[in-house]
This record gives C-alpha cells, structure tokens and sequence, in this order.
C-alpha cells in the first residue's frame, strides 16, 4: 500500500482522488454486476423450475392406474410428441435433440419405464432420482447428456387413492438459460469501459470542481505582489470549507500589510531622523570652512558639530539595537539577574543627571528579586524609563525606583512626579520614534523616541510587559512586569 502511495504521490491531490474515486466506481461496478449476474442465475433456475413441476403435475393428473396393473396416459400426454398414449413402446427409437424435443418419462412403481419421449434416451439419469419418489420424495437436479448438454430433471411420483404406483419424469435442456446469462455477461463485460470511462470523467469533473475556489484563491494569491498588499483573496459563502482558509490567508496579508506600512514607516522616519544632525553637522562644517571665526567662536561650531556626531552614532546605536531586537537577537544570555541590585546601579548612575535637572532619587528595592534575563538589555531598559522619569520631570520634583514581587512576577516602577502624559499620546509611547513634544525632547536630551520602543521590544523578549499610568501635570508610573525566576 505504501509502495503505491509513494507511486500516485507525485501526481497531485486532484489526480490522488479521481484515481481513488475511479478504484472504488470499479470495485462497486464489479460487485453490482456480479450480484446481478447471480441474482438473474437464480432467477432464471427458480422460474425453469416451477414450469418444470407445472408440467409434471400436469401430466401426472391425466395418468391413471387401473385394477390390472395397466398405466393410461390420456389427453394432455397424448399431444406429446413421440409418447405412444396407447401402449407400451416396443422398440428404441434413436435419441432425438434434447434443445427442440420434449423430456419426459413415466415410470411404474418397480422403477421400469412405462413411457419415454425420444429426446429422454439421451439423458444420464441418476437412479436416485427414481427411488426417491418412490419413497415419496419428489427428486430435482441438473444432469447432462451423453454430449455433455446441462438438463434440469424433475421427478415426483404418481399417486391414486392406493397410494404410490409410478414416478413421472420431466426435463428441461439449460442450454436457453446458459445463452442468456453469457449474452448478459458479454453485455456487462463490453459495457464495464464505458462506464469506468465515463465514471473516470465524471470523478474528474467532480473533483475539478470541488478545487475551484482554492484554485481561485491560488489566482489571487498570485496576483498579490511584495508591495501590492491590499488585494484580498475572494471568501466563497458561509458553511464552504475553503472559507476558512481564505479567511486565514486574509489575516494574513492584513498582518503583512500592516508589517509592510510599518517598515516603510520605520525607514521614512529613520532616514528623517538620521537626515537632521547630518544637515547640521554640514552647515557648520561649511561656516568652519570659511574661515571668517575667530577660534573661539571655531570652537563653539565644533562643539556643537561633536555634539550633532554624538546624537548621530546615540541614534545609529538605538537604530542597530532595533533591528538586533526585531531578528530576535536579544535573550541570548540567560542569567540570573538581580533586579533589586540593578535598580541601585541605575539610581548611582544617573545621581548625576538627577543633581543637574534638580530632581531628588528614592529608591525602595530593599527584597531581593531574581529574574532571569540578558543583565545588560534589563540594564539598558531601567536606564532609559529612569533617564526619561528625570528629563521629563520639573525641577523640585522626585523620582522614585522600586522594585518587589508579586505572584509569579517581578516589578520594576519608575514613578516620577514631572510633566506627565495627555491620555491620547499613551498608546503610542512604545512606537518607533514617537515623541509627545518632538520640538522640546530634541533640545532637552537629544533623545531620538525609540527609548521607549526599545525597553518595550526589550521586556518582550523577556516575556514580560510594560505598562504606563499618567496624567498631565502629575507625573507618570512606568511598570516593568517580568517573569520571576525559578
Ligand atoms: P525619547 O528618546 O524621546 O525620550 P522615548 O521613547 O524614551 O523617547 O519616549 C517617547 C516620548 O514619551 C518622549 O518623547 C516623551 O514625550 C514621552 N515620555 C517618556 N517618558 C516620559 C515621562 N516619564 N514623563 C513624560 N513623558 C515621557
């Protein structure tokens, strides 16, 4: 079975099931035919039968039986041909043809022939098929000629008021019923390629159309191109199996397109991004060239063309982060991370910024709480909702670092009491160079709006989330929720 799968496999599904569908028409062709065949056999023997003993009791009823002993055949007999009704036949005639003449014989109750038709001498009667009437039994079977011919024989035994006093016999030639049932054969076995043939096209044509609506989901798929994603492949109508895949296959290139503007998206503002400090950086640069400064004012136009450098490798930095993140590069480390220890890092590290901004430090991480995770990216996201907490914040105002678990989770919060966020701006933190106030973030740190999109690719990769609660004028709460470790 194995062997022929592996043979029909390179054909196709379509060509699979018309082969499949042909296999099974032929084994029911032939199961038919031949239930028909035997049926027709049975038939024909049943009804051959029933004419046989019609006839044998016919001529039973004008036999009879008088006191000497003398057996008398009367009318109906006498019509047969070659059955002397008189007396007993004194010689034997030659066997006639047992197809066109008439079987029959009368026999008296010692089991001797009284009658007999020409055409019976042919026949090899089986002595039982005497005895048995004899004994009350009526005797029925199929014998042959000298020549080989099928007959069916029927013997039954003549009876009056004295009981049993000969046996009647008659017969049939098979040689009609054999003809019929070998034309009917010949008729099923020339009509069977026809109708395999036309069973074969017809499964063709069935599965031809059953693959139609994936075969028009194919078309449109091919149609679709990179960049063409707004086609759609057609939905054939409710309760069709396809239409879930058509469905899927939407999704699907709903979710590329989606992608696809993303990316798109993503490079615009990339190069927009990139585009500005290279624009100044050359404007400078320029001024430099013609030397019409004197050095220090040469020296504020390279300040300022190191600085535009520094935000330009900051930006090239978080761009190659990006992609790192979005090829799944992160998580390759995975070690135990001492949350509580990193919080006081940060807190030490950005002490500095936070004195410059005025802004005071509380850090609560006093429990220890183990994540495991890449240290160095965990460190990177803290630093950035830290940075952020103190950039955004008014001077005065405090930050505060937290960190403890709950459940199965660790939580990280960095709540600041600084500008805070308009609701419509929270859903897009996390987006790609998204930046509430892009005209105050460029001068206040130089910050490019990927921060954010970063920590939270970042925390994803950790199997965690990142959550923002704010509210304008009162200050924001970053919470960043991580698996605990094992
Ligand atoms: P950036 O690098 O510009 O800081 P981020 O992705 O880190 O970009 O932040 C995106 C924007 O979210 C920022 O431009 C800022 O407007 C807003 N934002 C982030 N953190 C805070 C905060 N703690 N308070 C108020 N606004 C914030």
């Amino acid at each position: 079975m194995k062997r022929i799968f592996s043979h029909i496999y390179p054909l196709g599904i379509r060509w699979q099931l018309m082969l499949w569908y042909s296999i099974i028409f032929a084994l029911l062709m032939v199961f038919s035919g031949l239930l028909f065949y035997t049926r027709l056999q049975t038939t024909l023997a049943g009804s051959l039968d029933t004419e046989l003993q019609l006839q044998a009791q016919q001529i039973a009823g004008d036999i009879t039986y008088d006191e000497d002993g003398d057996i008398t055949a009367h009318d109906a007999t006498a019509d047969l041909p070659g059955f002397d009704p008189s007396g007993k036949v004194q010689h034997v005639p030659p066997p006639a043809d047992v197809n066109l003449d008439i079987l029959v014989r009368v026999l008296d109750k010692r089991g001797l022939p009284l009658r007999t038709t020409p055409a019976f001498y042919a026949l090899n009667v089986p002595p039982e098929s005497v005895t048995q009437p004899l004994h009350g039994l009526p005797w029925q079977g199929t014998i042959s000629t000298a020549d080989g011919q099928a007959v069916r024989l029927y013997s039954r035994a003549l009876v009056d008021d004295n009981g049993i006093f000969g046996v009647v016999q008659v017969g049939t030639t098979l040689t009609q019923v054999d003809t019929t049932l070998q034309d009917v054969s010949v008729e099923l076995l020339l009509l069977a390629p026809f109708m395999l043939a036309l069973g074969g096209l017809i499964s063709y044509w069935l599965t031809a159309r059953a693959f139609m609506p994936i075969e028009r989901l194919i078309k449109t798929a091919r149609k679709i191109k990179a960049g063409d994603l707004r086609q759609r492949v057609p939905v054939p109508r409710p309760h069709d199996e396809v239409r879930d895949l058509a469905l899927t296959l939407n999704e699907m290139i709903e979710r590329l397109e989606q992608a696809f503007a993303r990316q798109q998206r993503f490079v615009a503002d990339a190069s927009h991004e990139l585009r500005t400090p290279v624009a100044v950086i050359r404007n400078k640069a320029d001024m430099a060239l013609m030397q019409i400064f004197t050095p220090d004012e040469h020296l504020t136009v390279f300040r300022s063309i190191y600085n535009e450098s520094e935000r330009l490798s900051h930006l090239i930095g978080d761009l190659l982060a990006l992609a790192h993140l979005d090829e799944g590069h992160v998580r390759q480390k995975k070690e135990v991370v001492k949350l509580d220890h990193l919080v006081q890092v940060v807190a030490e590290m950005t002490e500095p910024l936070a004195t410059e901004h005025q802004v005071s430090m509380q850090v609560a991480a006093n429990n220890q709480v183990r994540i495991c995770g890449d240290e160095a990216r965990l460190l990177e996201v803290v630093m950035n909702l830290t940075e952020n907490a103190i950039l955004y914040n008014n001077s005065g105002g405090t930050v505060s670092l937290s960190v403890k678990s709950e459940d199965t989770q660790a939580l990280l919060i960095v709540q600041d009491t600084g500008i805070g966020i308009a609701p419509e701006h929270l859903p897009h933190l996390v987006e790609r160079f998204y930046r509430v106030d892009s005209a105050r973030t460029y001068t206040a740190g130089g910050n490019s709006g990927l921060g954010l999109a970063i920590a939270d690719s970042i925390v994803r990769a950790h199997g965690g989330s990142l959550t923002v609660e704010s509210r304008l004028g009162q200050g924001s709460t970053f919470t960043v929720a991580l698996p605990l470790s094992q």
